[in-house]
């Protein structure tokens, strides 16, 4: 094989201008496939597009939005409504209904399912004075990210059953324990016609952790303002903190000019329609 350097010269030189030429065009290859890779990498974002651009974080403004969940109620009346969670218990409940009765106030009782079913006078009672019941879920069990459609459905389901059987009125509000709401939660609420509350940011009392009377009562009463939604607890062990605060906040709530009504009744005096629901 004729092998002269010539020769070898011109195959070298061919072989450095190939390897370059291609490494040019993988270069502009890569380039120009570079955006394509990123979309077919990314099937998660196309489907968000396809979705007109939902939200990846569903957040309180996306379900309030929507009309999904309630924390407040946007409300030029001087309105507020008491909420009381977990009950009925009979220790408290009874002082707490006295007291609303005198200062001629309607109050929403957030009820669990198994106690409905162990003090059903006391629900009847509550129910014939005016204030609404709210299911507060039948165990009072937490509904997690991740809790099947199943087990939440059968929480709220439950507590559903009993409380019309109990006072012959279906709730239509629910309040999940703890405050954990997702994606399965509200559709299951959906299905089932009911709207989930929470409460005004700024009018959680904490009163369950015992924090003293005063520290509800100022919680309370700094922070007022139209379509509150107040989180208060008829059955815990420090409940006392709970009535004892109120013989406070009610007098003095009312000397400003503001009406007790129910949650229900709250959402009826919306002014900014936000919502199609
Ligand atoms: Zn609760």
């Amino acid at each position: 094989m004729n092998r002269s350097p010539l020769h070898g010269k011109s195959k070298r030189w061919h072989w450095q201008r190939t390897l370059y030429l291609t490494a040019v065009m993988l270069l502009i290859f890569s380039f120009m496939a570079w955006p394509v890779n990123a979309w077919m990498e990314s099937p998660s974002e196309l489907h968000a597009i396809a979705k007109l651009q939902e939200p990846a974080r569903k957040d309180r403004s996306y379900y309030e939005q929507r009309g999904d969940i309630v924390w407040e109620v946007p409300s030029a009346g001087k309105r507020i409504a008491l909420t009381f969670d977990d009950g009925p218990d009979p220790k408290n409940t009874p002082k707490i209904l006295e007291l609303l009765k005198q200062y001629d106030a309607k109050a929403t009782f957030f009820l669990v399912g198994w106690r409905v079913q162990k003090h059903t006078q006391l629900v009847k009672r509550t129910v014939s004075e005016g204030h609404e019941i709210g299911n507060h879920s039948y165990h009072h069990k937490y509904l997690r990210r991740g809790t099947s459609l199943a087990v939440i459905k059968d929480e709220i389901m439950r507590a559903h059953r009993v409380i019309e059987e109990v006072t012959g009125i279906a709730p239509r509000l629910y309040r999940p324990p703890g405050g954990y709401y997702n994606e399965n939660l509200v559709k299951v609420a959906h299905a089932n016609d009911y709207r989930i509350v929470l409460w005004s940011w700024h009018q959680d009392t904490k009163d369950w952790s015992s924090p003293g009377v005063q520290r509800i009562v100022n919680k309370v009463l700094d922070h007022a303002r139209n379509g509150d939604i107040v989180l208060m607890h008829d059955f815990n062990d420090r409940s006392s903190q709970t009535v004892e605060a109120l013989k406070v906040i009610l007098p003095e709530l009312k000397k400003r000019g503001y009406s007790f009504v129910t949650v229900s009744e709250l959402m009826t005096h919306r002014v900014k329609a936000h919502t199609n629901r």
